[in-house]
């Protein structure tokens, strides 16, 4: 059986089946609007808006969103609309991927990093008081902004968190790139912010081959955005500019994907929430494998963009004892673009044998699971950075995996996934 299987990956992009990304896709270049601005920029912001403002409960919002090149690119432009300048200081989540704090080091601002809690693995929101307190204390300055992260989708403990950044006076910028379409009470995260990230990258859970958004408060907020994101021009006949602007706006072309990626969004989310369900029904029964699930909490809403479990440390895995042992030569998951070489196989901050064991005899399977992300406070680029842990992110990437979970995953992907991590167990 397994010969024939097809890998079984992560999250890979789906286009509607009737096709929509390709018609409006020709259509740009029927009307000739082959630029980062047109007709599908301005409908796909339009829809982006209508999915961000629809509340479960009917009621509305009035967010404005900015379509640009990609969501590290809205991280950067949000911490440029909170005003964050070289030397400033922002909180971060450190449990995260790297696009959430390296554009705080592109403005030569600071990154400090806050732990998470272990029901969401999101912001500990006590972590992050005390992080601003002591940067108070140390530095005479409160941190500029406050990135909270929707990891793997999961909502953060916002109530919580938007309370202690109002106490403070810092504005909120909403790490929603893995998060699009996940609720907390009702309301899609990314509005509860002054801004909200949404990414669209090939992997997320929607994309235009690669892309992004901000969501922003008003449509003042936005215009600011808008202008940074187009170089930063001034109204006269010639090019003129009073600030340093950036080339950020989403093609045409791209927008053309996202309007029709948007037809099957809600699709996708009710997918991903499915195989999350099975995972749970299924994993329910194997010993030391725990399923990464949300809070008990009717508030909670979670698109599980990324099923993720972890493994208890005395489980034996198939081929532990080579874990590690050989230094890897091309990056995993074949990652685009280029990966440095490498010299050793191991770090001083890394998952347990049993994961990595457990990665490479998915991988035999024809499965792509993965670690969970490592701590960006455990990042060699990030050593000094000030950090406020409990320990909690460092120990769930030891113990962490990740899990297929895209629309491509099938009921029968889901029992053979599981089937294999059994089979994975050493009794
Ligand atoms: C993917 C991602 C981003 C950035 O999105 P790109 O569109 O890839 O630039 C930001 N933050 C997190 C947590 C992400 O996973």
């Amino acid at each position: 059986m397994s010969e024939e299987r097809k890998t079984i990956y992560l999250c890979l992009a789906h286009m509607s089946e009737e096709g929509w990304e390709q018609k409006y896709v020709k259509e740009a270049f029927d009307t000739n609007w082959v630029v980062p601005m047109g007709p599908n920029v301005n409908a796909f912001e339009q829809d982006l808006q209508n999915f961000v403002n629809n509340n479960s409960d009917g009621s509305r919002l009035d967010r404005t969103v900015v379509c640009l090149s990609a969501g590290t690119a809205a991280v950067h432009l949000a911490l440029i609309g909170c005003g964050v300048k070289a030397g400033d200081e922002v909180i971060v989540q450190s449990f995260t991927f790297c696009a959430s704090s390296h554009p705080i080091t592109y403005l030569g601002a600071k990154p400090v990093f806050v732990g998470s809690e272990k029901e969401t693995w999101n912001m500990d929101p006590e972590l992050l008081e005390k992080a601003i307190l002591d940067r108070k204390e140390k530095t005479g300055k409160y941190p500029k902004a406050i990135i909270p992260v929707a990891l793997y989708g999961m909502p953060y403990r916002i109530d919580e968190i938007c309370a202690i950044a109002d106490k403070y006076g810092i504005p909120v910028i909403e790490d929603a790139a893995e998060g699009m379409g996940s609720r907390y009470n009702g309301q899609v995260l990314g509005t509860f912010g002054k801004y909200g990230v949404l990414s669209f990258n090939g992997n997320k859970m929607i994309t235009t081959s690669g892309g992004g958004a901000l969501i922003c408060r008003n449509a003042e907020d936005a215009n600011e955005i808008m202008w940074y994101a187009t170089q930063a021009r001034d109204a006269y006949p010639y090019y003129q500019h009073t600030a340093i602007g950036y080339n950020y706006r989403m093609s045409n072309v791209c927008a053309g994907i996202g309007r029709g990626q948007m037809t099957v969004l809600d699709n996708h989310i009710a997918h991903h929430k499915h195989v999350q369900d099975l995972y749970k029904e299924l994993l329910k029964d194997v010993k030391g494998v725990h399923l990464h699930c949300q809070p008990e909490n009717e508030k909670y809403d979670a698109n599980f963009w990324l099923c993720t479990a972890t493994l208890d440390p005395e489980v034996k895995i198939i081929g532990q004892e080579n874990a590690y042992k050989e230094v890897i030569k091309t990056a995993v998951g074949g990652a685009a673009g280029v990966i440095h070489a490498v010299d050793s196989a191991t770090t001083d901050c890394q998952p347990n044998d049993n994961i990595e064991a457990l990665r490479v005899y998915m991988l035999s399977k024809k499965i792509e699971a993965r670690p969970t992300w490592k701590p960006m406070h455990k990042q060699p680029v990030y050593e000094g950075a000030p950090i406020y842990t409990n320990g909690v992110e460092e120990d769930i990437f030891k113990i962490g995996f990740c899990l297929p979970a895209g629309p491509y995953v099938t009921d029968d992907d889901v029992k053979y996934i599981v089937d294999t991590i059994k089979e994975a167990i050493i009794d």
